[in-house]
This record gives structure tokens, C-alpha cells and sequence, in this order.
């Protein structure tokens, strides 16, 4: 289908993972996408291309969120990038996804990795949000990855849930906000997805994992990217403020 055609989408940290599946997912939709990555520059680029192949468009924009900045760097990337192909720097889509990962016991847990975590998962998305309110059309999209384990405890992950707690409150008060703009904005929580992360070949963990699902599997980026991108469209204009549980009924119990 093409739902987004004529529309400009960003999604951060859409290098790898579900981010670079929401990219392709969007892209299919008909918008052009700025696939922003931090590190992984072919990685990205290959992204890019691939969505070329399909007939869609897309370029990259590189930035590392969480430093000093970020968005700036990342907006100049963003809007030359627009600019070159639409003629203007409009935005109608900002997907939040971008972030790093927590994994420390609280015991071990340093000041350093804790302000990082808030850096990139809570600050970026902030002022990325702030940034974009310049660019976006009236009818825009604001879609934040959250996590599941805002709702689900897992003591090895508490500074890196505090972040998405934090990431969780965007779509409340923003909603309210930019309401009287049709700009909706919602946070998608994932539950255990597959990526890099080489615990996804171990076959026993995966099974271990897996149990945490209704569904008995663990979660392929594009289970998400689906949801973000029913988010995006037209169909989900009387969405706004919620908290989309995408974690194939982890939060069941
Ligand atoms: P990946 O770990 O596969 O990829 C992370 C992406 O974010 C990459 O594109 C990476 O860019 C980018 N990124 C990371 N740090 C920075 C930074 N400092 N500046 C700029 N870009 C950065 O991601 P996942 O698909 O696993 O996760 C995506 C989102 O979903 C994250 O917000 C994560 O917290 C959340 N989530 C993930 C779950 C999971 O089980 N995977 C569960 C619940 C939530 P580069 O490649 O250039 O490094």
C-alpha cells in the first residue's frame, strides 16, 4: 500500500534493528526517509539502498545523540538531505527509536553509565521532539520507543528503565499539546525483540525468552515496525497520548 505518500518521515537509530525495520516499513508506505545512524555507517547505507531497490527513497543522516549538539548536527544532516529532494525541510513523521541499552546490576551501576542512559534514551528524544515542532506539518506523527519494562520488573535494567519511564511521559504532555496542530504523539513499547546482540544466537536463551511472550517467541523487529507504522498513517488520527503495548502479551504475566 502507499498510506504515506508525500510524507517525510525520521527514524533515529535506523541502522540496525527495529529502527531500521521501521525505515523500510515506512519507506514501503511511499515516504521519503532519513535513515539516521550514529556509528554504523554502512550498515545505514545499505539501508538506504535497499529501500532504492524497492522503489522507494531514502537517504542518511549521521549524528551521535547524547552529547553536546546532537540535534543540531543531526537536523543540518536532516534538512540539506530534505531540502535536496522535496524542496523544503517539512517533517511529518519523528520516530524516537534510538537508544542504548542498560544491562548493569543497580549495584554496579556508575553515575557515568546512568547520566549516559538519560543522555541518549530521555534528553535526545526530548530536544529532538523540541527541534522537530519546526519542521513538522500540522497532521504530523510523533512515535517514542518505549520498552515493556516500564510495566515489567527486571531488576538488572533499572536505570535503563527509569529512561524509558521518562521517554513514557513525552506522549502525555505532548499530546495534549500539539492536539490543536492533529500532530499525534504516542509511545510504542516493545517487549524482548531480536537484534544484534549475540544472545540471539544462543538457542536456549532464545527459548528462555521466548516463555516471556503469549505467543512463545521472541519478537522480530518487524512485529514492531508495523505498529509504528499504523501509527504514522491516517487510520490512527484518533490515537494520541496512548501506550501501545507491542510486546506479544509480555505484560499478560
Ligand atoms: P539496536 O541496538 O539494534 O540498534 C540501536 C540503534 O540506535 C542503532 O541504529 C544505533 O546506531 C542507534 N544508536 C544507539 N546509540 C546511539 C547514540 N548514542 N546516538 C545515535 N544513535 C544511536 O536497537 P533495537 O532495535 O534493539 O532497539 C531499538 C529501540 O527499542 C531502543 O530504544 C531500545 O531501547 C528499545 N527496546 C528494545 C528492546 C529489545 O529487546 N531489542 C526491548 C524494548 C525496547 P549505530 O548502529 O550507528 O550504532
Amino acid at each position: 500500500s502507499s498510506r504515506l505518500t508525500g510524507r517525510t518521515a525520521l527514524v533515529t537509530g535506523a541502522s540496525r534493528g527495529m529502527g531500521r525495520a521501521t525505515a523500510l516499513r515506512l519507506a514501503q508506505e511511499g515516504a521519503l526517509v532519513a535513515v539516521h545512524y550514529s556509528t554504523s555507517e554502512e550498515a545505514a547505507e545499505e539501508v538506504v539502498e535497499l529501500i532504492e531497490k524497492d522503489g522507494g527513497r531514502a537517504f542518511a543522516v549521521r549524528a551521535e545523540l547524547g552529547v553536546a549538539g546532537d540535534v543540531h548536527e543531526l537536523f543540518l544532516g536532516l534538512e540539506n538531505g530534505l531540502r535536496e529532494r522535496t524542496g523544503t525541510t517539512d517533517l511529518d513523521i519523528l520516530v524516537n527509536n534510538a537508544g542504548v541499552m542498560g544491562g548493569v546490576k543497580p549495584e554496579d551501576t556508575t553515575p557515568e553509565q546512568f547520566d549516559r542512559l538519560f543522555a541518549v534514551n530521555a534528553k535526545a528524544p526530548f530536544f529532538l521532539i523540541q527541534r522537530a515542532l519546526k519542521n513538522m506539518r500540522d497532521g504530523g506523527r510523533i512515535i517514542n520507543i518505549t520498552s515493556g519494562l516500564t510495566r515489567f520488573a527486571n531488576p538488572d535494567e533499572i536505570a535503563y528503565a527509569m529512561t524509558k519511564g521518562a521517554v513514557d511521559q513525552l506522549a502525555l504532555h505532548f499530546a495534549k499539546l500539539l492536539g490543536p496542530r492533529n500532530i499525534t504523539v504516542n509511545s510504542v513499547a516493545p517487549g524482548i525483540t531480536r537484534n544484534g546482540n549475540p544472545v540471539f544466537g544462543i538457542p536456549e536463551a532464545v527459548e528462555q525468552m521466548a516463555q516471556l511472550s503469549a505467543f512463545n517467541r521472541v519478537g522480530e523487529p518487524e512485529d514492531v515496525a508495523d505498529v509504528v507504522a499504523f501509527l504514522a498513517t491516517d487510520e490512527a488520527r484518533w490515537i494520541t497520548g496512548s501506550f501501545v503495548d507491542a510486546t506479544g502479551g509480555t505484560l499478560l504475566g
